[in-house]
């Protein structure tokens, strides 16, 4: 997440310069003094109205990270612990943006604790870390439901669900998975990254397992080839990742996304392509980080 993206702020300047001319302009030609002063006032209130975001995330990133959101990651966060300086601090600025601007509230809109909110934050800050462009993918906030799981109509501790990705729709995660997700981050297994990696999927028209990776033919051809090839042996039991992946392209890809982030080494062993298209998509070389500090 970055504070300014130039092309939102080149748009904003021009608006600005326009603004400007126009007050210019009056100031020339209008007689009427009170309409001259009147015009000053366009940029008085654009500017803060339109840059309103970059201020606030300017003086997010200027504040203390608290004391608190640092214990609970280096605690929970096996990705935060294995950055480096620049890393943590790109990390801590991240969890700050996230938790200011996205809304965690659990089934009957209250606030949750904060070790879930730093937890989910955390999430989304490994998922995007390698990409200082990519803001979250979902608009709606992250919904949290207490226990385990719950059925497709929504029963608390009922059926199988632990996590849910709706287009245009928050994403929902129950607190104990997500708490177990951190908790063992060797298993492979990590609700919230899953579901978010859902999110990208979303941004095709349909979902397909292969994010939007540009307009190249052939690189989305590869993809498809790479992961019909494992989600093949998946469903022959003969993959290293878990039966779900085996659902259709969308599950595996969520699935497969979960199993970079925790386990590399053993992905690259396995299945070095699908390791290279999920390194080249998240930006991020997983392998390598997490041998860093071995
Ligand atoms: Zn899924």
């Amino acid at each position: 997440m970055k504070i300014i993206y130039r092309n939102e702020v080149i748009f904003k300047l021009i608006y600005l310069i326009l603004i400007l001319l126009t007050v210019v302009f009056i100031s020339f030609y209008s007689s009427d003094r009170m309409v001259t002063v009147l015009s000053f006032l366009f940029p008085v209130i654009y500017i803060p109205l339109a840059f309103r975001k970059e201020i606030r995330r300017f003086r997010l990133v200027k504040k203390q990270f608290p004391l608190e959101f640092r214990e609970i990651i280096g605690e929970y966060s096996k990705f935060y612990n294995f950055l480096d300086d620049n890393g943590k601090r790109k990390f801590e600025k991240d969890i700050n943006i996230f938790l200011n601007e996205h809304s965690i509230r659990s089934i009957r809109g209250e606030e949750t604790d904060l070790r879930t909110k730093v937890l989910v934050a955390a999430g989304v800050a490994t998922i995007l870390h390698g990409r200082e462009d990519w803001e979250p993918p979902f608009t709606d906030g992250v919904v949290v439901y207490p226990g385990e799981t719950f059925d497709p109509e929504y029963n608390l501790h009922k059926g199988q669900i632990a996590g849910m990705a709706g287009d245009r729709r928050p994403l929902l995660v129950t607190k104990k998975i997500l708490e177990r997700s951190f908790k063992d981050p060797d298993d492979g297994y990590n609700s919230l990254i899953h579901e978010i990696a859902h999110y990208f999927d979303f941004e095709n028209p349909i979902m397909s397992g292969v994010p939007v990776i540009g307009s190249d033919k052939g690189r989305t051809e590869e993809w498809l080839e790479i992961m019909e090839k494992e989600r093949e042996k998946v469903n022959r039991g003969k993959s290293f990742l878990r039966p779900y992946a085996g659902s259709n392209e969308a599950e595996f890809f969520a699935v497969a996304t979960e199993f970079f982030f925790e386990r590399p080494e053993e992905m690259v062993a396995e299945n070095p392509k699908l390791y290279e298209l999920l390194k080249g998509f998240y930006n991020i070389d997983m392998q390598l980080l997490f041998k860093d500090k071995n």
